[in-house]
């Protein structure tokens, strides 16, 4: 998305990809309203929603036979009212496939960065291994690190994080939809005796996480993968003919869930945004929302200076003020639900399955209060607007 944005207003750019496609399982599949707006302002949002998608409205916490909505994104005041759900494979070559039309973009997939390029003090390119295994050089102006929740460039830079300590892992899988199935269900969140599971709905399959304590993965498959499918089928009695299809750990996907954030996000020549500056939890499903803004936000600081070979490390530190009180607001955010929801949810000693507080069922009762959680994953902390005049690719065809 940075990649676009610069490129879109005349800026050289060349994204370096490690792997040589961006299919994944299990990557986050959402696209939050305010990502949406984003897509809008590019002249996109119509073509996205034409890719195959499903749409989620709204997420309900249930716990036996009791419901209780915990965020409906149908009532918030946007073209866009609901939670996007688009393999993320298919979304990324969508942006790449619109940067690509412009004459200014490169993408080069199977590029591995291994090194940063030093010279008088600041970064100025990168050493990376291409596709045949030769390692080669790039110069750059400005070397942005977007590599994600095991950041190289963040590593090499010596920026340190902050650690947080979330209370579960998750365990991804799979199951097909079948005839008879709730149409538009949303994202439900079944909560047991010491058990908690989040189904999402696809357009052709369920998402399916099972949430469990930190490090407790090893346990769980010790006791065998007919006891996964029984907890699984205790939360979700209508999947349990079809979770009998899972016979190998290796059907499914372990997510060790981190959250963590950089004090600092820059060096000189050197920025790092999304996952890479900050891991947030999987609570809300916000972490591609928060990547996306963190790039328009550098988008809208650095285009001018970087056109016009001025940029200096105020720039880079000015993206860092604009967007880490928000990543620290959304994390703060998530530590209460983790600790008031899924801390007390996989409490094994719990006889009875975990319920919202009440206090909690009240507030989601109040008009100016029920709006906060929705709110918050569609739109992040505050909203954030592509600025500057970005050149459409229609005008480039
Ligand atoms: C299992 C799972 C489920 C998730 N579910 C959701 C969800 O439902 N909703 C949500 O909003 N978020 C979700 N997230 C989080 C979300 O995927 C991230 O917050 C988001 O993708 C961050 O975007 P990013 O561009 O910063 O990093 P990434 O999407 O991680 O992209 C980093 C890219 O850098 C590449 N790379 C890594 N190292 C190098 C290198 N040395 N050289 C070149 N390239 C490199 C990688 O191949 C990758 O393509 C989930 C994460 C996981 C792991």
């Amino acid at each position: 998305m940075l990649a676009l944005l610069l490129a879109r207003r005349g800026v050289e750019v060349t994204v370096l990809e490690a792997h040589a496609d961006f299919d994944r399982d299990f990557r986050g599949n959402t696209i939050n309203p305010a990502a949406m707006e984003v897509l809008e302002s590019l002249g996109l949002a119509d073509r996205i929603r034409e890719l195959r998608h499903a749409l989620i409205k709204r997420f309900i916490v249930q716990a036996g036979p009791e419901r209780e909505t915990f965020a409906d994104f149908s009532r918030l005041k946007t073209r866009y009212p609901y939670i996007l759900m688009l393999p993320q494979a298919r979304f990324l070559e969508f942006v790449a496939a619109e940067a690509g039309r412009l004459p200014n973009f490169r993408i080069l997939m199977g590029a591995r960065v291994r090194e940063l390029v030093r010279e008088g003090g600041a970064v100025r390119g990168v050493l990376y291994d291409g596709p045949d295994g030769e390692r080669r050089k790039m110069r750059s102006d400005l070397v942005v690190g977007t590599d994600g929740r095991f950041s190289k460039v963040r590593k090499l830079a010596g920026l340190e994080p902050v650690e947080g300590d979330p209370p579960m892992d998750v365990v991804w899988f799979n199951v097909p939809r079948e005839e008879g199935d709730p149409e538009e269900a949303g994202a439900i969140f079944r909560c047991g005796r010491g058990g908690l599971l989040v189904l999402m709905d696809h357009f052709d399959h369920w998402q399916v996480g099972y949430i469990i304590r930190k490090g407790h993965y090893s346990r769980l498959k010790d006791a065998g993968i007919a006891a996964f499918r029984s907890a699984v089928a205790e939360l979700a009695p209508e999947l349990s003919e079809r979770v009998g299809g899972i016979e190998d750990w290796r059907q499914v996907s372990l997510l060790s869930v981190e959250s963590d954030r950089l004090k600092r996000w820059y060096a000189p020549g050197l920025l790092v945004i999304g996952d890479a500056a900050h891991v947030v939890s999987p609570v809300g499903g916000i972490g591609i929302n928060l990547a996306i803004q963190d790039a328009v936000e550098a988008a809208n600081v650095l285009a001018g200076p970087l056109a016009e070979g001025r940029l200096g490390t105020r720039h880079l530190r000015a993206v860092q003020r604009r967007r880490s009180p928000a990543v620290r607001l959304v994390q703060l955010a998530q530590e209460l639900a983790q600790r008031w929801v899924v801390a007390n949810a996989l409490d094994p000693e719990r006889e009875e399955p975990f319920r919202l507080p009440r206090s909690l069922k009240l507030a989601l009762r109040v008009p100016i209060l029920r709006d906060l959680p929705s709110r918050l994953i569609a739109f992040g902390a505050w909203p954030v607007r592509v600025r500057g005049a970005v050149r459409s690719t229609e005008e480039e065809r």
